[in-house]
């Protein structure tokens, strides 16, 4: 081996950690996953989604009405994407049926849209049908499901997070571009079943033995969280006294579970108060709350939360922190619900970077916990999920190919949050930061570059190699250290260039702040102060 191939090892084990697992893409993962030509020259005003169900057949078809501006000068093609096995029947502009070439799962609109005028409002109407994907295990591998509940009663819904909304309906299937007027829903169903989607209901009509139920949203909702839930629903209304006035709270369960739903939902109203106490108002006052009993585990359909955790305490009864406070409450009401703040008020532009999502949600669990069982339970809580953290790959995942990046978007993601918060060692200033977001990035979306950017020039803390330690490489910070002559040696190991964190260390009385960096220090210590303790509510690890 020559000293060159020496160097190229050498360059490879410290490249390795910050590179992602490196995985074949395709074109159709380009198409799907960045704002190519055929997507980045129109912005969705508002889908108007019309859909009648073949219960029967289990397929679909209607028609969506997409309003656009033309934001910058148009290519001639427009990409619309809905994925085999659906079929698009035909694109009408202004009266007239336009050419259209299909490429995999996406859909190629073919007229001079160059020719028109930048900022002018336009109006596309796409027919389609098909029988969509069924979901293989939903919400993780997503599509239609379609089940029975326990009356023998039809209960069907979509979980589309990931996979896409246009696995169902035609689309820009894209997080970076939400209709910014909103969107209608209107769905037909047979009569004998309701059909409960986001936003508000504005219309109910009989069409023979079918019902058409019409949804508005009036607040910007990405793709994957327009929803539908078809079965033999019974609702009840509630409503909690917010800080922006009285939020309408909708709840929907399947028949014979309003006793135990209405037990298990009081809690929302607790949740609502907590979450705008750290997260500041709830951010879709116009289209409402609701919880409606979903045929699989939980999703953060917005303003129609999906719930599936079968009226059990924990995560599917189970307690993901292992210290017993996980148990205290019902996951996914609150993890669900608190995605209304991070994921869909504040969405990531590219779900490479959907720890934004996750990360700060998952900490949102901390967040009730301490309104509800105090600081002390809470933090152990938090801490007890890193268990589950797998350093398998960095968190942001590759961007432009619709890669969601790994599964420690969720707890290490929620780490980094708590770091952030003990790192400003003032509650109120992390309050303020929270609700700051929640303010500046109201129905936005923000990718991870820009987010850094604000929260540096908020905290004003160095922490540029500290989000490039924990969220593009897969490399825990190791703690070295040792007593020598009346001083404590210590430095990290496995950190980016320029990483340091503020620790405080203990030995019965003795206590130091210090801050650590991936060079050797050293701070007064007598002898025999060995097994020393340092703040338990920083990710690294520990070697004397
Ligand atoms: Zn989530």
């Amino acid at each position: 081996m020559t000293r060159k191939n020496i160097f190229l090892i050498a360059f490879l084990i410290w490249y390795l950690p910050f590179a992602n697992t490196i995985f074949a893409y395709g074109r159709q993962d380009t198409l799907r996953g960045s704002n190519g030509a055929g997507r980045q020259w129109w912005d969705v005003l508002l889908y108007d989604l019309d859909v009648k169900f073949d219960t029967t057949q289990r397929s679909i078809s209607g028609t969506n009405t997409i309003t656009f501006t033309i934001s910058k000068a148009a290519g001639d093609s427009m990409q619309i994407d809905l994925q085999e096995p659906m079929v698009l029947d035909e694109v009408k502009f202004e009266g007239q049926n336009l050419t259209i070439t299909k490429e995999g799962n996406v859909w190629w609109v073919i007229y001079p849209f160059n020719q028109l005028r930048v900022g002018k409002t336009q109006q596309i109407t796409i027919r389609y049908h098909g029988k969509p994907k069924p979901a293989a295990n939903a919400p993780w591998d997503g599509g239609f499901i379609w089940t029975k509940d326990h009356n023998g009663k039809l209960w069907a819904s979509v979980a589309c997070q990931g996979l896409g909304a246009s696995v169902w309906w035609p689309c820009k299937d894209l997080q970076s571009d939400e209709p910014d007027h909103g969107m209608t829903m209107r769905y037909t169903v047979p009569s004998n079943l309701q059909c409960i989607a986001n936003g508000r209901l504005i219309a109910k009509t009989e069409q023979g033995a079918n019902t058409q139920w019409s949804w508005q949203v009036r607040e910007p909702i990405n793709t994957y969280n327009a929803t539908f839930y078809i079965g033999d629903y019974v609702g009840w209304k509630d409503t909690v006294k917010g800080e922006k006035g009285a939020l309408v709270l909708d709840h929907y369960v399947i028949r014979g579970n309003e006793e135990k739903a209405r037990k298990q939902f009081a809690v929302v109203k607790d949740m609502i108060t907590c979450f705008e106490y750290w997260m500041g108002p709830y951010p879709f006052y116009t289209d409402g709350y609701k919880l409606v009993e979903a045929p699989f585990l939980g999703m953060e359909h917005q303003s129609a939360i999906a719930y599936g955790n079968e009226y059990k305490m924990g995560y599917r009864g189970m307690d993901r922190s292992g210290t017993g406070v996980g148990k205290l409450f019902d996951y996914i009401i609150i993890h669900e619900s608190g995605h209304e703040w991070f994921g869909n008020n504040i969405t990531a532009t590219d779900i490479a970077d959907n720890w934004i999502q996750e990360g700060f949600t998952t900490y949102s669990e901390t967040l009730f916990s301490q309104c509800m069982f105090g600081r002390e339970k809470a933090f152990q809580f938090m801490r007890g999920e890193w268990k589950n953290i797998r350093n398998d790959r960095p968190i942001i995942g590759n961007y432009g190919v619709n890669d969601a990046g790994s599964g420690d978007k969720y707890d290490k993601g929620a780490a980094i949050v708590h770091m952030l918060r003990i790192m400003l060692n003032n509650d109120a200033t992390f309050r303020d930061l929270l609700r700051g977001l929640n303010k500046s990035y109201y129905h936005k979306t923000v990718s991870t570059a820009e987010l850094e950017r604000d929260i540096i020039n908020f905290t004003k803390l160095p922490l540029r190699p500290f989000f490039d330690q924990y969220l593009r490489t897969t490399m825990i910070p190791q703690f070295e250290w040792y007593v020598k002559d009346d001083q404590l040696f210590y430095r990290f190991t496995s950190v980016v260039p320029g990483f340091s964190l503020p620790l405080e260390i203990k030995k019965r009385k003795k206590q130091a702040k210090i801050t650590v960096t991936g060079d050797w220090q050293s701070v007064a210590w007598k002898k025999g102060g060995y097994n020393i303790d340092i703040s338990p509510d920083f990710l690294i690890h520990m070697k004397e």
